[in-house]
């Protein structure tokens, strides 16, 4: 192998070759300006010479100079993919990495950017077919297809192997069986992925040739006898389809199209049949060259099914629903004149060279009004199409190839050299997770190829990772935005759920030890109306603040309190609302009934010996201007006159409401209700309760207090005489320093 050294490297582009590549060189460029928009001229000749010096004196199994091959890989890439300049410079260039002294940076210097990074990724997917068993297609799929940010390392590939297949019988029979396997594993299913029809049959057809020559020889020995006989009767069954197209005017080309020798052995083994039943034998194409256009597909297939009968099961409309790969096509079979099925396919000439040539012919259709070119579209479209697959689509890929293909995956080598699968976006928390949970769990830092990185910094397909570990739990729980994978997922959320609990519980038992202690009894509805009313959704949200100490539990208590002597009051008020005008009256003649006597009471005016009960509505206290309701027995419950249910009463009862005073003693107790509202501040309840109590001898029945954002507010309900004693318990609370408001709460 020739030393190219750096003089050789900077004289490229002035090589005088001999009149033999010379030739070889003008009929590649010829060939790249009959194929492309536009070729630079100079790129390919330096690329052509560098290939040409760099495999000097090397020769392949065929006894060619090595140089043919590339060169051919590169005839290939014009006529058959399509590509582009940099992809001919890059297939010519291709086995130069690996093979000769060239590096990537001499590459890279000489040629630029592009055609360094289109070789290195063909040079890494040698690296992995070297390194693995051919058993490991997925790991190769998803290689390759990470590659698919530029599809071209991936078609340049494509190429490289079909001439190696064309060139396989130079080589020993075993390899070429391995090879041939490979061929038939991985690249034939790939090319069918992305729409190279033609590759793929061909990839087959040279396989089965290498693995099975006799079963080969047999099946296109029986296409070559059939061949004049196919032909005349395609002739003849067309006929009909033919003058009637001419007739209209239509401008198109039939083809008698024999089925891939590969396919019809598959069919062979697959439906056990002798290759003379293989019915779909014959199949026909008609493309339709411009202006034809999609709509005149249809005209083609009315055509064809008013002159045979059609089966309509075999009708396949991928015109309105092409496949995921592109493809377009009408299918139809029918029975000719003799009972002979025929496979007819109706498309464009666009549609065919789509089918043909896969989606890269596509862009050829299309012009770069935004100056891009046509191939960064395609790639772009291909992209577009891994990136959204139609649900259809989906279903395709499946029934097409048994292997998940994810273009949204990248790919990350172990520090040992495995490699792994992660979502697109993945950080190195997802690798750590992925590799296992606990070296998740203890991540502390990470190294993406030999330097520390932030652990929540994305990966890059081919980074190669190692991840830093500490002896103790390291888990943030701020890292489940930083994630993508399930898995890191769900453990990051599973120690969050853990530490959520652990709060939980820790609060709940918090609160429970107070209820207990302050004898407040609480059913769990209502304490959710609580955690509501102080702001929380849920009283476990409650619980998880107070067990991390953001929130007092004393605060909840207080609530709660509050909530229940208050919930009491509204409690009846929602009763009598609901409550119909009957019931309501029955209920006050209850009352009457089961009230106790009292002498003294005046009625009317008049003191009798009635029966009566204080009403619990509005709780009269003597002094309280009030009026009495007669029940039906002659009971009286007295209200306030001010009662919201006394207003009730008198318009729907007048006659039963009378009028009553107060009797001048009294040793009743009746219960009054005080809001209290003032600055908190330490000691302030103490000096409320002595006050009633020790002071004015008064005998408290509850006390509630709330304090929010150093504002008081409380609910005082004591046992008072009358109306005096309440109004004299209210004038000293007045004075408590502190209290801003003080009145009787209805
Ligand atoms: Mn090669």
């Amino acid at each position: 192998m020739a030393e190219v050294d750096s003089i050789i490297l900077k004289e490229l582009g002035s090589y005088q070759f001999e009149s033999k590549q010379q030739q070889e060189l003008d009929y590649l460029i010829k060939l790249c300006h009959e194929n492309f928009e536009e070729t630079d001229d100079d790129l390919i000749k330096r690329a052509f010479a560098l290939s040409f010096l760099s495999h000097k004196g090397a020769v392949r199994a065929s006894g060619e100079p090595y140089y043919f091959h590339p060169l051919e890989v590169a005839h290939i890439v014009i006529k058959e993919m399509s590509l582009d300049d940099v992809s001919v410079a890059a297939a010519l260039l291709h086995d130069t990495v690996e093979d000769t002294s060239i590096n990537l940076e001499d590459i890279q210097h000489e040629f630029g950017d592009v055609v360094a990074h289109l070789i290195d990724g063909m040079t890494k997917i040698s690296g992995v077919l070297k390194s693995r068993e051919s058993k490991q297609a997925e790991t190769f799929m998803k290689l390759l297809m990470s590659m698919a940010e530029d599809l071209r390392v991936v078609l340049i590939k494509f190429s490289d192997r079909l001439h190696n297949m064309r060139t396989l019988k130079h080589l020993p029979k075993p390899k070429q069986i391995k090879i041939a396997n490979e061929t038939l594993e991985l690249y034939a299913p790939l090319a069918h992925r992305f729409g190279l029809f033609r590759l793929k049959s061909e990839l087959e057809d040279l396989s089965f040739r290498a693995i099975d020559s006799q079963g080969y020889r047999f099946i296109s020995r029986k296409l070559r006898e059939k061949k004049e006989a196919r032909e005349k009767f395609i002739q003849e069954f067309m006929q009909p389809i033919r003058d009637q197209l001419y007739k209209v005017g239509f401008n198109f080309e039939i083809k008698g199209r024999p089925k891939s020798i590969y396919s019809i052995y598959r069919k062979m083994v697959t439906q056990q049949k002798p290759f003379e039943d293989i019915y779909d034998l014959f199949a026909i194409r008609i493309i339709l060259d411009p202006p034809h256009a999609r709509e005149d597909c249809w005209r083609v297939y009315s055509y064809i099914t008013d002159t045979y009968m059609p089966m309509p099961e075999r009708f396949r409309d991928f015109l309105s629903v092409p496949k995921a790969n592109g493809y377009q096509s009408l299918h139809t079979t029918v029975f000719s004149s003799n009972g002979v099925k025929v496979e007819i396919q109706i498309r464009t000439r666009q549609m065919d060279e789509i089918a043909e040539k896969g989606l890269a012919a596509h862009w050829k259709y299309k012009e770069g009004s935004d100056g891009t070119k046509s191939i960064d579209r395609f790639v772009h479209w291909v992209r577009d199409v891994l990136d959204n697959p139609r649900p259809d689509a989906a279903q395709e890929f499946v029934q097409d190839f048994t292997l998940n293909l994810f273009s949204d995956e990248i790919y990350i080598f172990t520090p040992r050299g495995q490699l792994l699968t992660l979502p697109k976006g993945a950080t190195p928390i997802d690798f750590a997770f992925e590799v296992h949970s606990e070296i998740g769990e203890r991540a502390l830092a990470a190294k993406v190829n030999g330097k520390m990185v932030p652990l929540r910094q994305k990966l890059q397909s081919g980074d190669q990772v190692e991840i830093i570990t500490g002896k103790n739990i390291n888990l943030n729980p701020d890292w489940i935005n930083d994630v993508v994978t399930h898995k890191a997922k769900s453990r990051i959320r599973q120690f969050i759920n853990m530490k959520e609990r652990k709060a939980i519980e820790d609060g709940r038992e918090m609160w429970v030890k107070k209820a207990n202690k302050q004898h407040l009894e609480i059913s769990d509805q209502d304490l959710v109306k609580v955690a509501n009313k102080l702001k929380y959704p849920s009283i476990n949200k409650l619980y998880y603040d107070m067990g991390l100490a953001a929130f007092d539990v004393n605060i909840l208590a207080r609530a709660v309190k509050d909530f229940l002597s208050r919930g009491r009051i509204e409690e009846e008020k929602t009763r009598l609302e609901k409550l119909t005008d009957e019931e309501i009256q029955d209920q006050y003649y209850d009352n009457a009934r089961t009230a106790g006597s009292m002498r003294g009471l005046l009625l009317n005016g008049d003191l009798t010996d009635v029966k009566y009960s204080y009403s619990k509505c509005c709780n009269p206290i003597p002094g309280d201007e009030v009026i009495g309701f007669l029940s039906r027995n002659g009971d009286v419950k007295i209200h306030r006159t001010n009662c919201n249910n006394v207003g009730y009463l008198i318009k729907n009862d007048n006659e039963r409401v009378v009028e009553i005073g107060w009797p001048k003693s009294t040793t009743a107790h009746f219960i009054g209700a005080v809001r209290i509202i003032g600055e908190d501040r330490v000691g302030l309840v103490n000096d409320i309760t002595t006050l009633i109590s020790q002071t004015m001898k008064t005998n408290m029945k509850g006390i509630n207090v709330n304090s929010d954002e150093g504002m008081f507010e409380g609910t005082l309900i004591i046992y008072v005489e009358d109306i005096s004693h309440l109004e004299k318990v209210i004038k000293r609370i007045l004075r408590i320093p502190g209290v801003k408001q003080a009145y009787r709460f209805e």
